[in-house]
């Protein structure tokens, strides 16, 4: 796997997914969400699902969620696909599905929300939860996240930052910050106020995405939380032992968090490992987010306000949105080439332990 596997935009990054899925002779689905590109095309969720030898056990891979960060998601897809063309001996046996941009609006706009603002990975509530409320500390940092103006030049925004972090803790601001709140429509990590079209579109075809899988294990691939390069696994579910041993023998002790010993990540509302494991029918179902490293959590924070800032308050001609719009790209795709190539490495590796997991007699 190279750099060049990274696309310069979502258009390409689709073209190249779609190709590439056609020539490994995958079925191609694509899902409208009703939007467009800044160039005026279709924004499209696209699917590309490859029977193995037997479908009783999948490999589903999703990236785009968090539409800048699907930059890095659809480089590793594309990677597997190529690598599945010309090697026809490393093609799983597993079934595999990859859902290609999970929100083609941030990613072509070059935002981690949607259309509406939405952070997606916040949207997926459960039919009994309501699309309302906010984290206790929520509302007492909404000044500091989120001003109603664009950004200014000089403002000390990692000192303002730093000083909520000593004032509050890290953990605490987390939870109170990025676990998702339904009450800021134009804040950071709203959740939205009813099922988004992406929710919508997973609804209508995740039970046929699975088909007669008996074994699913989800991998759903983000950026910009976690050590530079390196990555981890979240997962959101009550583990069996015989999961927790399974997750431990291909991923390494190390390599996941579970609810119970969250150092990195948090609880949130309305994330997909969530809703994908109540909509598991009466399959054996376990789902990841591998989370891929970039820059400190103050940097990432600042860029996603500043966007955010400039998404709502200011004119886009003006130099500070694209200077805005450049560092979240950063942040979530950094342009450095040994950053690309090795989150390309262990982004292959960690699909590589994940089917070789899935093959018979493993789990
Ligand atoms: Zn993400």
């Amino acid at each position: 796997m190279d750099t060049s596997l990274f696309s310069s935009d979502y258009l390409s990054a689709r073209d190249r997914f779609r190709a590439a899925a056609l020539r490994l002779g995958c079925e191609l689905e694509a899902h409208s969400v009703g939007e467009r590109s800044p160039d005026g095309d279709d924004l499209c969720i696209d699917v590309a699902i490859r029977a193995g030898n037997s479908d009783q056990r999948m490999l589903l891979v999703t990236s785009g969620m968090h539409g800048v960060e699907g930059f890095f998601g659809s480089a590793l897809q594309l990677g597997l696909l190529e690598e599945w063309i010309a090697h026809p001996e490393r093609r799983p046996a597993s079934r595999c599905v990859f859902v290609h941009a999970l929100n083609p609006y941030g990613f072509a706009w070059r935002r981690r929300v949607n259309e509406t603002n939405v952070d997606l990975n916040r949207n997926f509530l459960l039919a009994s939860e309501a699309y309302r409320g906010s984290p206790p500390g929520y509302s007492r940092l909404d000044d500091l996240l989120n001003p109603r103006h664009g950004p200014a030049r000089w403002e000390p925004v990692a000192v303002k930052l730093l000083a909520a972090i000593v004032r509050h803790g890290m953990p605490a601001l987390k939870q109170a910050v990025a676990s998702g709140q339904y009450e800021y429509p134009r804040g950071l990590f709203y959740g939205g106020g009813e099922a988004s079209r992406t929710n919508r579109i997973l609804e209508a075809n995740f039970e046929r995405w699975l088909g007669n899988a008996e074994k699913v294990f989800h991998l759903d691939l983000h950026t910009g939380l976690g050590r530079w390069a390196n990555f981890k696994l979240f997962v959101d579910q009550a583990l069996s032992d015989a999961q927790q041993h399974w997750l431990a023998r291909h991923f390494g002790p190390d390599t996941y968090e579970t609810p119970e010993t969250q150092k990195v990540a948090f609880p949130t509302r309305g994330n997909l490992l969530r809703w994908g494991y109540a909509h598991r029918g009466g399959r054996e179902y376990l789902a990841a987010v591998a989370e891929f490293g970039t820059y400190s959590v103050l940097r990432v924070v600042a860029a996603l306000r500043a966007e955010n800032q400039c998404h709502h308050w200011q004119n886009p001609a003006d130099a500070v949105y694209e200077d805005a719009k450049r560092e979240l790209v950063e942040v979530f795709c950094p342009r450095s080439d040994a950053w690309r190539l090795r989150v390309l490495e262990r982004g292959h590796r960690l699909i590589e332990r994940a089917i070789a997991g899935l093959s018979p007699g493993t789990i």
